[in-house]
């Protein structure tokens, strides 16, 4: 017999305690109001998704995300109000070295950075004149002409070329969209997967004047935080959603639960679980929230005539990649190591996606005289790289980085499905979202394939959608 629906009957249930749905139940709580209760379900032992850190050996391995950018008042706000960032120097909020701005991009099988400056850009041997000059054209180029198909979606790749020419593409944005998406710049939406560079060509046409009058403060935007930081946190990424849940009742953490059964009643939604100790659950919501991946949604016993409608979501491509940490002696890579990272232009052929200078981007993450590299490796153009295996990587990092040691520490991390992909087709999937949610009244389908992939656009998703709910549920009393 399933437990007695619960008398504080909490209003809410996200299903899923990674990032996104860890902010919404976050923007819940701060609503402090007694009615607005919920419940944070996952199947995992442990919440965080898909950032997860291992400390070993003194080397600090990032299962995922490696860090975060902030660039909005409402992200600082929440690492205050959940404590990981104050005026102790022990704080947990770790600002990168300065060094990490510089990035590397492999071209013709050497490092070259990525020039940071307009100054640096003419002297920047990653790229020829005739490329050069090409930038220079950019503000004088149109909107896309969609003559006769406004229905037609441009791909990233298409994008920059027709604004900036093929060599932007080729030397620095493929190898950007690697780093973001590990996705295919041919196949990628400019619209979904880089909204906000779309946004630009539609408000000023021209990205390069876009970004100026951006720059320049020409345009309002009441969040935006200047300077902008790319942070992690000493203990890890993982320090991030295990905060979140500290501050949360712990009554309302429900980690380790099989969901059975989650149907529509007449005034919400009845799920009924297995929890961690075996008993079996059932409660009833007004909202239910569910953050799960794509591939995963497809299996969540969902009622069928939902599922089978949600059948374009489920097919939502998310190739496969594998982050790998290896520690080596310092004296045993020849390279400075003085930046982020390398990205590597596809034409290379290399079996790696890119490497993050782990340990110079962040402080703690190798011991003392160890060096961390974490080489990313599969995604849409070669997945079969995700299972590379340590001597093709090590002869790939002796050839590039002039590394000649044996690893003193491993650690992998395959991810079968690791990042969604806003394709061409990708309109298609929202409007999938948007009917399903209207049809559903209660139901709402959040996470990293709706509004953003990144930590960042995460968390705001989340935020927002908790403050939707807690609006919506105080003008029902
Ligand atoms: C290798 C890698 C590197 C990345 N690097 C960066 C980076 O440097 N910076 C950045 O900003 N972003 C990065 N990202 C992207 C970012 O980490 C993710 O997009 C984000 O963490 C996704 O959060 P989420 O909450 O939407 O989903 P998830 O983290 O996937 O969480 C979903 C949750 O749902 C739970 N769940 C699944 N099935 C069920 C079920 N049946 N019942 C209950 N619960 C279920 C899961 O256990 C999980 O906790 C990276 C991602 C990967 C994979």
């Amino acid at each position: 017999m399933p437990a007695n629906n619960d008398p504080t009957n909490a209003t809410t249930a996200i299903i899923g305690a990674g990032i996104t749905g860890l902010c919404v139940a976050h923007s819940l709580q701060q609503q402090s109001s007694e009615q607005i209760s919920f419940d944070l379900i996952d199947s995992a032992q442990k919440v965080g998704g898909a950032i997860q850190s291992t400390l070993s050996n003194g080397y600090l391995a990032e299962h995922g995300p490696n860090s975060i950018l902030i660039k909005d008042k409402r992200i600082a706000t929440l690492l205050r109000q959940i404590g990981l960032d104050g005026d102790n120097a022990d704080a947990e909020l770790l600002p990168a070295r300065p060094e990490a701005t510089r990035r590397y991009i492999v071209q013709n099988g050497f490092t070259v950075a990525m020039p940071g400056t307009p100054t640096a850009l003419i002297s920047s041997p990653l790229f020829s004149l005739k490329g050069k000059m090409r930038l220079l054209l950019e503000p004088f180029i149109g909107r896309l002409q969609k003559r006769g198909n406004p229905q037609r979606e441009e791909s990233f790749a298409d994008f920059v070329r027709r604004r900036f020419g093929p060599e932007l593409l080729a030397s620095a944005a493929a190898p950007f969209v690697s780093g973001i998406y590990a996705g295919n710049p041919e196949t990628l939406s400019v619209r979904h997967a880089f909204p906000r560079l779309w946004a630009i060509e539609q408000k000023h046409r021209s990205i390069l004047l876009g970004l100026i009058a951006q720059q320049l403060g020409a345009e309002n935007n009441p969040h935006q935080l200047k300077p902008s930081q790319i942070v992690s946190f000493r203990s890890g990424m993982h320090a991030l959603p295990n905060a979140i849940a500290d501050s949360l009742p712990q009554k309302s953490l429900h980690l380790g639960a099989k969901i059975s059964s989650i149907e529509p009643n007449d005034n919400g939604w009845t799920i009924k679980w297995t929890d961690q100790q075996g008993k079996d659950q059932q409660k009833d919501y007004r909202n239910i929230v569910i953050t799960t991946p794509p591939h995963k949604l497809s299996r969540l016993a969902l009622p069928a005539k939902l599922h089978q409608t949600l059948q374009p979501v489920f097919d939502i491509a998310s190739p496969p990649v594998t982050s790998l940490v290896l520690g080596f002696k310092r004296e045993e890579i020849a390279h400075p190591l003085d930046g982020f990272g390398m990205l590597i232009k596809q034409s290379e052929n290399s079996p790696l996606l890119g490497v993050l200078f782990s340990s110079s981007m962040f402080d703690g993450r190798a011991p003392d005289g160890h060096v961390a590299l974490t080489c990313m490796m599969g995604g849409s153009i070669n997945p079969q790289y995700a299972d590379n295996d340590d001597q093709v990587v090590l002869q790939e990092l002796d050839k590039l980085l002039g590394v000649t040691g044996k690893p003193s520490f491993r650690h992998q991390t395959t991810w079968p499905q690791a990042i969604p992909q806003y394709s061409l087709n990708y309109q298609e999937k929202l409007n999938t979202l948007n009917t399903c949610e209207q049809s559903y009244p209660g139901l709402h389908l959040a996470g990293n394939y709706r509004n953003g992939i990144s930590v960042v656009d995460c968390m705001l998703n989340g935020l927002d959608l908790g403050k939707k709910l807690s609006r919506h549920s105080s003008t029902l009393h």
